[in-house]
């Protein structure tokens, strides 16, 4: 069967992951969450204190970019794959709410950018991919067959993200997650390089009101008619 890449982009927390897994899964596809390569560098940048409080050492985080090694590794357990840091699995950590607060800032930097693009691009060249995050359907894959432009209410997001962190007994309040979620949205849509936005030729899914099955039933549908 014909083969497609599929490009799914959207503000954050709007379940994009979430999709591309099930789609990915449904379809036999690579699926490959570009946000855990972006949350990986800010790890790295953290651990190496290139980020402490209000200071931030952009060029130290350049001039080591050659000494971050990033890598996914399919976890059968859990039928998807985990973001590996320089050999060490860091799923776990490149989700809390520090790493959130300063990956925004971390993917300003086109240095950083384009050493992630590439290797994006490296894992797509032979289509069957899914793949998702903020410049996928723009700049990774503007030839992509399928673009998906996920949108939802800050509200429904940040209670999402609130729900899914509480559920892994993080401490965090849910104006803490909302402030996040807005000031991410803000940083992605305004940044000077591959700023969020949608492509001409995606379709807009705004899923507040969608549950998750109703959602992948739609764009399902979308990619039977394409294949
Ligand atoms: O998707 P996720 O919320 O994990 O992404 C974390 C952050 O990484 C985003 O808020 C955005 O700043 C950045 N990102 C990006 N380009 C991508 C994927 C993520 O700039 N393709």
């Amino acid at each position: 069967m014909k083969k497609i890449t599929i490009a799914i982009d959207g503000y954050s927390s709007t379940g994009k992951s979430t999709l591309a897994k099930e789609l990915a899964k449904h379809l036999g596809y690579i699926f490959v969450d570009t946000g855990a390569m972006y949350r990986a560098v800010t790890l790295f940048a953290l651990d190496n204190k290139f980020i402490k409080q209000d200071f931030f050492d952009q060029k130290a985080l350049i001039e080591n970019l050659p000494n971050i090694n990033l890598e996914f590794q399919f976890n059968k357990d859990f039928g998807f794959a985990e973001m590996f840091l320089n050999g060490d699995n860091v799923e776990k950590q490149i989700r809390t709410i520090q790493v959130s607060s300063y990956v925004s800032q971390v993917a300003t930097i086109s240095e950083v950018r384009e050493k992630l693009v590439e290797q994006q691009q490296e894992m797509g060249k032979n289509k069957g991919i899914v793949m998702d995050g903020r410049d996928i359907g723009t700049v990774v894959f503007p030839n992509a067959e399928l673009k998906i432009f996920m949108t939802a209410s800050a509200q429904t997001r940040a209670q999402r993200r609130f729900d899914e962190l509480q559920s892994k007994g993080d401490e965090v309040t849910f104006e803490e997650v909302l402030k996040n979620v807005q000031d991410r949205d803000f940083i992605d849509t305004n940044r000077l390089d591959s700023p969020l936005k949608k492509a001409e030729d995606a379709i807009e899914i705004d899923n507040s009101n969608l549950s998750r099955k109703e959602q992948y039933n739609i764009v399902l549908e979308i990619i039977q008619e394409l294949l």
